[in-house]
């Protein structure tokens, strides 16, 4: 903490670089920053930047270096492990000022983007000449590219498309001590070190991105959108392992269970039959010729694993409403409960069936519910814990559950985490999959890109001692 004339100094050196009005340092105004997208994980920054431009980014982190001050850089805050928080207390540095699209080059299929850049701006901007950016979070109206490439963020169609490390050809860094760089190129094969796939990932300890040359997709021919409905989440998620390995590759493969479709049905005025207690979205894309063979395998094993129904979108409204339900599905659970966290765990897809049955079981354990809406094509799955966050028994019970559907995770040969990150939630758990040697690894090559360590600290490494409670470590 700086004594309180150095800190009036330092807002004063801040605005000359950036601008009066745009460095937040008031109480009040502070709130807005303390938590991402996961809320009970709180820690309120000292003050909140916001450069516009790669250069007022270098002054800012030169100035903050001079006073020893850390500084976490911010997309839009919709991260789900809390990885823009500032536990440490320090600076924010928000990149949402960044947001131009610098250019869209069809024939090259790239696009130059500033790290705010919305994810779905971009791939609207590009739909105009039939590309699309293809990393797709169901975040995608609000979050960053920046984000994207902190958290190598996936979406619904990572299944066929890949994650964000598919799609990032190489970017401007700003270096934890201020030094400019560019990672990657715009050929495939970049000799020397893939300093570009280490930095996708490596959630905003390494440094700060600020422009992004990114690949572009050409957007399908055509689409068959489809509507799976079941009687059970396991018959579905049978249905899901026998897909792939029927070697079919939906572009997407997203299944919401009973819990969840209550809410989800209300929310978005979806017609089901009563009996319908889970359903899978299936996608096939491609050219038009081929798709119709792809329907019938997909429809033949979904009634083979005891489907009520399998309905295709009949036109493009109707696609467009089916997505937007399930994009914005998170949101309806707030029918269910006052809050909800979403856990992000994976596991091996033939396994989706007795994970499901366990998170079922654990959370019944921990008098919690919880309900599951995931990408069940990659085994992606994510157990929404429904609780009151003003209830600390209940808080606690989240903390316990979430524990234990990690470690089951990973017994069974999956990840404590597919596509939110570590960030501050999940520091303690890393070790349920790596080993002391491995970590040291991951530290030493921190060190290599952050030498003073104020890049976004008391992230993604276990803390000895210090976070024994795990989950809740930001509040230290
Ligand atoms: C309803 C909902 C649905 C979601 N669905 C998905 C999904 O389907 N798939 C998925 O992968 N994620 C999903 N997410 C999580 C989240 O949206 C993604 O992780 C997204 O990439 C975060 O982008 P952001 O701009 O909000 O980043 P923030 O939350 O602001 O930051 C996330 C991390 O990135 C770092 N960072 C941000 N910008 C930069 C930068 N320019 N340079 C370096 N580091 C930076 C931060 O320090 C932090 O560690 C979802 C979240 C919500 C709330």
């Amino acid at each position: 903490v700086l004594p309180q004339g150095q800190f009036n100094w330092l807002v004063e050196r801040l605005e000359g670089i950036v601008g009066k009005g745009w460095v937040r340092y008031v109480q009040e105004d502070l709130l807005a920053y303390e938590s991402d997208g996961l809320t009970f994980e709180r820690a309120k920054p000292d003050l909140v930047i916001f450069p516009d431009g790669t250069e007022q980014v270098v002054e800012v982190v030169k100035l903050l270096n001079s006073v020893k001050m850390p500084f976490t850089p911010r997309g839009m805050g919709t991260g789900l492990s809390g990885g823009c928080l500032t536990p440490h207390g320090g600076a924010v540095i928000s990149l949402v000022r960044m947001n131009r699209i610098l250019e869209i080059d069809v024939y090259g299929r790239r696009a130059l983007v500033e790290a705010g850049v919305i994810n779905k701006r971009l791939s609207d901007a590009a739909s105009k000449f039939g590309y699309t950016f293809a990393p797709d979070p169901s975040s995608e109206s609000v979050c960053t590219i920046g984000g994207n490439v902190a958290e190598n963020a996936a979406g619904p169609h990572t299944l066929k498309y890949g994650v964000t490390s598919n799609h990032v050809l190489a970017a401007e860094i700003v270096m934890p001590d201020g030094d400019v760089i560019w990672l990657g190129g715009d050929t495939r094969c970049e000799p020397g070190y893939d300093l570009m796939g280490l930095f996708i990932g490596s959630e905003g300890t390494f440094g700060i991105a600020t422009k992004i040359l990114v690949r572009l997709t050409k957007l399908p021919q055509a689409y068959r959108t489809l509507l799976a409905q079941f009687r059970s989440p396991s018959d579905a998620a049978r249905a899901v392992s026998e897909i792939i390995s029927s070697g079919i590759l939906p572009a997407a493969l997203e299944m919401i269970d009973h819990v969840a479709l209550g809410a989800v049905v209300a929310a978005f005025k979806l017609e089901l039959p009563r009996e319908t207690k889970s359903i899978l979205v299936v996608e096939l894309d491609g050219f038009d010729v081929a798709l119709d063979r792809q329907v019938e395998g997909v429809r033949s094993i979904c009634i083979a694993n005891g489907a009520i129904d399998v309905r295709a979108a009949k036109d493009e409204v109707e696609r467009e409403a089916l997505w937007f339900a399930r994009k914005k599905a998170f949101g309806s659970l707030g029918r269910l409960a006052p809050s909800y966290c979403t856990q992000d765990v994976v596991v091996p897809r033939s396994r989706i069936p007795e994970a499901l049955e366990r998170i079922y079981e654990i959370g019944e354990r921990h008098g919690i519910r919880i309900a599951n809406m995931f990408h069940a094509g990659d085994g992606n799955l994510h157990p929404c814990m429904l609780f009151d966050e003003r209830s600390s028994e209940q808080v606690e019970a989240v903390i316990k559950a979430s524990g234990e559907i990690m470690r089951m995770c990973v017994e069974m040969g999956g990840s404590i985490t597919g596509e939110h990150g570590v960030g501050v939630e999940k520091r303690r758990f890393l070790r349920f999959m790596f080993s002391e040697d491995e970590i040291d690894v991951m530290r030493k090559v921190k060190a290599a890109f952050d030498q003073t360590g104020l890049c976004n600290p008391g992230k993604v490494f276990p803390n000895n001692g210090a976070d024994q409670n795990g989950i809740q470590c930001a509040r230290q």
